[in-house]
């Protein structure tokens, strides 16, 4: 296995970074010792991109995905790409806009999670929509929650990670929002995503990128309050004013 450094988590705002092949595996994907590609997890897509080759041709980027760990990021080019050489350096592009939107939606969803304090049955960040299902009965409308969500964004909250140990998870099981999936065991280590002065507002295992202020993810709102089953709510997470 291939092991690669994630630039991301330490600092999600890294657009560009420098990283030298390690593997190309036998499909084709590229392996770097580091990378600021996010690779899919949590619900939040990984990066698309080029990576530069000294010669200034680039090989685009079309997925990054883990491989048989979170430890393995693979960075999936796009159809007919040059494939480089393993010890060549690159310069590793992100397509910023769409990360930056995700990171913004990201954020977002973190803040559904304190206006609806439900356990989470699914989510899937989007780079003009996400969604945040919860397992609630309680009928609730979307210009209430529209207007909450506004209030934390405004309220500029810093986020920021913090690491736990799994004895600090197990003595706050409430940190664990998402109703069937658990936190991996056994990695001995867990990201924890704070929200607001010494995590006041909220903090949850995360992995993904967000945002260093709720007020950088801007107006939002509910688009759609959908029910799914008796004990199912659906809500659709959008940018800009909420219409009418
Ligand atoms: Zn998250």
């Amino acid at each position: 296995m291939q092991e690669t450094l994630p630039l991301f988590l330490e600092d999600p705002y890294l657009s560009t970074a420098e990283g030298r092949v390690a593997a190309i595996n036998d499909r084709g994907g590229i392996l770097l010792d580091q990378t600021c590609f996010y690779a899919t997890s949590g619900g939040q897509p990984g990066d698309i991109g080029f990576l530069e080759r000294e010669d200034g041709s680039k090989i685009e980027i079309a997925a990054t995905v883990n491989g048989q760990s979170k430890a393995e990021i693979i960075h999936v080019p796009s159809n007919d790409q040059a494939v480089p050489q393993v010890g060549e350096n690159l310069a590793l592009h992100i397509d910023w806009p769409r990360r930056y939107r995700l990171m913004r939606m990201h954020s977002a969803c973190h803040l559904l999670t304190v206006v609806c304090p439900f356990p989470i049955t699914g989510a899937s960040v989007g780079e003009n929509e996400s969604r945040v299902d919860f397992d609630m009965s309680e009928a609730i409308d979307k210009a209430t929650v529209s207007e909450r969500l506004m209030e934390l964004v405004d309220g500029n909250h810093p986020i920021f990670a913090r690491w736990i140990d799994e004895a600090e998870l197990e003595a706050n099981p409430g940190l664990v929002k998402s109703k069937n999936v658990r936190p991996p065991r056994g990695s001995g280590r867990i990201r924890l995503v704070c929200i607001g002065d010494e995590a006041a507002v909220d903090s949850q295992p995360c992995g993904g990128t967000h945002v260093s202020e709720t007020s950088e993810i801007g107006t939002i709102h509910i688009g759609k309050i959908e029910k799914k089953g008796r004990e199912n709510r659906r809500f659709r997470i959008r940018f800009g004013e909420l219409p009418g």
